[in-house]
């Protein structure tokens, strides 16, 4: 999908990028770069066909089955469960979300939980894990302790898949084929209003607008959107470096993360390693992206989100989603009760600084963009796949857009943002 131009204007942002301060090169954020071609017909993928085939929880379900064992939840635990349609994808797929609350929730509300996975379709595992999380919870209410305390005190959602057309882009009977995108070709995750204030690029898809509908109608205070493609926890903001804009809650954030790791390398030491080794980051020291849902759930709901990256592999084979369950299970349940733990600025985020409009001329332009002034930030220019395909040092005056394609594209320095047309 790239030139090869391009290609290795992005390897050398990525090796020579000033805001790293790593003595390696980060991992490439799966978030932030073009997808790879896969090598779809190496993966082993088995997929379950009926809810009995995903007893060992080591196959991926089949759209009907996924149905099936959502519905078969509420059947089994009507008092604890009930499953809401947050909406439907382009092509008709539903959006659902299982919530499991005490009954008690509905005179003395429960502070809301939420998790939300696969919004980048081929990004498969925290589905399965969010499957196997439903499960796991709600057969633990009454012997398991910490499972019925936590459903006791808290009202958690779970929407184990956000994007289904994309995970079923090859048909509802396998994720072989699943795409990043939704059916519009569109990236979710640069799909969201962000901090700026800026709409994004593409015009929001009936995916998020749903998800936005859903999440406007509740008051969620801690969440987690999950992805695969790498192995870190990544906080709060994707918009800023932590230089130019540190989240106010940064430390409780790092607390929060730690603990997640922690947890993790107790069950598999190796998890959680491939960024860095503490195995967590802020977002926008790994990369900035624009438009992201964790700053939007942050910056307009004033909920706690971030984004769990699980497993190195977007569409881990099969056979190795029972060793990443028992990895995170533990991680995954307590991050939930972190919800208790809430630092106290919760009821205000202080807001990022905003948004006067980055003044740049000639635009539209040919070849060179020009600033008003020195930029006192990176500047980071993506394009309308939401792909950053420039990163400039702070201090720059002139911007050579001559190997970018024509088109639209969103400039970033700091608090700043303009939209430029390159011809
Ligand atoms: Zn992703």
């Amino acid at each position: 999908m790239r030139t090869p131009l391009l290609f290795l204007a992005l390897a050398t942002i990525l090796t020579t990028s000033a805001s790293f301060a790593q003595d390696k090169p980060l991992k490439a954020r799966p978030d932030a770069f073009a997808p790879e071609e896969q090598t779809i017909e190496s993966k082993a993928v088995a997929m379950a066909s009926t809810v009995d085939e995903m007893s060992q929880w080591d196959r991926y379900p089949t759209y009907q089955t996924y149905l099936d064992m959502m519905k078969g939840f509420a059947d089994e635990f009507p008092n604890l469960c009930h499953i809401d349609t947050i909406g439907t994808s382009v092509q008709g797929r539903l959006i659902l979300c299982a919530r499991i609350q005490h009954h008690d929730s509905y005179q003395n509300p429960h502070p809301e939980f939420f998790y939300s996975s696969t919004m980048h379709g081929d990004e498969v595992t925290g589905y399965v894990m969010m499957l196997r999380l439903i499960d796991t919870l709600l057969h633990g209410y009454g012997s398991n302790q910490q499972y019925t305390d936590l459903i006791n005190a808290v009202d958690i959602y779970i929407n184990p898949l956000s994007n289904p057309d994309g995970t079923y882009r090859g048909g509802n009977s396998t994720v072989r084929y699943a795409q990043r995108y939704n059916a519009n070709y569109v990236d979710l995750n640069r799909n969201y209003p962000d901090p700026f204030g800026t709409a994004p690029l593409n015009s929001q898809q009936q995916e998020n607008t749903a998800m936005i509908d859903y999440v406007s109608n509740h008051h969620f205070r801690l969440s987690a959107n999950l992805h695969g493609g790498s192995e870190v926890m990544n906080y709060p903001w994707d918009s800023f470096t932590s230089a130019e804009n540190p989240h106010p809650d940064s430390e409780w954030w790092q607390a929060v993360c730690k603990r997640f790791v922690d947890t993790s390398r107790t069950y598999n030491n190796s998890i959680f390693r491939d960024v860095n080794t503490a195995g967590y980051i802020a977002g926008g020291d790994w990369y900035v992206i624009p438009n992201g849902r964790q700053d939007y759930m942050n910056y307009y709901h004033n909920c706690r989100e971030m984004t769990m990256e699980i497993s190195s592999n977007k569409t881990v084979d099969s056979g190795q989603l029972p060793g990443y369950w028992q990895s995170l299970q533990h991680a995954l349940v307590n991050y939930i009760a972190e919800i208790h733990n809430l630092p106290s600025s919760t009821e205000a985020v202080e807001t990022p600084r905003m948004n006067a409009s980055l003044r740049c001329f000639p635009n539209p332009t040919r070849d060179r963009l020009f600033l008003s002034e020195e930029s006192a930030s990176d500047i980071f220019i993506f394009n309308t796949m939401g792909t950053c395909v420039l990163h400039l040092p702070k201090g720059t005056r002139t911007i050579d857009l001559q190997t970018l394609p024509h088109g639209i594209y969103m400039v970033r320095c700091g608090s700043h943002a303009a939209k430029v047309v390159k011809q």
